[in-house]
């Protein structure tokens, strides 16, 4: 009986570890590279649309495949082109 505490703890250690065979890398949808590099796009929200009632200039993250140079938000990098001007 005065074991069981330490079997659990074991279970739980297990519980936390990520099986690597169960990581996939995602692939642009375009050239099926899988290396990206991180871009910024510049917004200007105009005053008349600010929620603050000032002009507002803002940063927009991209992903920028290396195999192919398309910028794409995380979200969409494995979708094809068709897919992304819906
Ligand atoms: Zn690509």
């Amino acid at each position: 009986m005065s074991n069981r505490p330490k079997i659990k703890k074991k279970t739980q250690q297990t519980e936390f570890r990520i099986d690597r065979n169960l990581v996939q890398p995602i692939a642009c949808g375009k050239c099926g590279s899988k290396y990206f590099e991180q871009v910024y796009g510049v917004v200007r929200i105009p005053a008349v649309v600010s929620p603050t009632g000032q002009e507002i200039i803002n940063t927009d993250g991209f992903l920028r495949c290396i195999g192919c140079g398309r910028c794409a938000k995380l979200q969409h990098i494995e979708q094809k082109d068709e897919e992304l001007n819906h």
